[in-house]
């Protein structure tokens, strides 16, 4: 059976046994996440994120870049277009996880350089190599960015790709203290 077709009767089985209808746009748990594209790291699993509960921004290594903090930006202009607004009251989860792929880009500092938004020689500060690190200098990136609102609890995560556990790296503190952009 091809790939498709498994994922349709999958899909199939969703609609019959599980579909919760009437789920609003903005998170249950009032949570955004930043994690890896990695297929072993979905939070639905892990961490038992369900449908409806958290927004989920994927990349590679689930860093913080550039595009990442747009994407938060956008969020949050969906969220206020629709009458609410994002900051206060919410949690952002930074969400690493060992054996990463990112790992491997080693031999590709354009690459990586130009993912950051940074100079090559800039690369060290960003950890690559190492989970617990990163997503310390993630969360200080968050924290950095005056292009988000202020209330925020910001906090990071590392899951272990061959134990399934995940451990509180960095506890959960504000943002900033105020809850407007600045
Ligand atoms: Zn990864």
């Amino acid at each position: 059976m091809d790939t498709i077709t498994t994922l349709i009767e999958r899909n199939d089985d969703f609609v019959e046994n599980r579909f919760p209808s009437g789920l609003k746009l903005v998170p249950t748990l009032k949570t955004l996440i930043i994690g890896c594209v990695d297929p072993r790291v979905d939070a639905a699993h892990i961490l038992g994120v369900q449908l409806g509960d958290a927004a989920i921004i994927r990349n590679v290594g689930g860093r913080v870049t550039p595009a990442a903090i747009e994407e938060l930006v956008m969020l949050r202009k969906v969220t206020q277009a629709g009458g609410g607004d994002m900051g206060a009251g919410w949690d952002l989860i930074v969400l690493h996880h060992t054996q990463c792929g990112i790992t491997r880009l080693g031999a590709e500092p354009a690459l990586l350089a130009t993912y950051f938004g940074v100079d090559q020689q800039e690369l060290a500060g960003k950890a690559i190599n190492d989970p617990h690190e990163a997503v310390t200098v993630d969360v200080a990136a968050l924290k950095a960015s005056s292009s988000l609102a202020g209330g925020f609890l910001v906090s990071g995560m590392v899951y272990d790709v061959e134990t399934g556990r995940t451990e509180v790296v960095v506890a959960p503190s504000l943002l900033r203290e105020e809850t407007t952009v600045g």
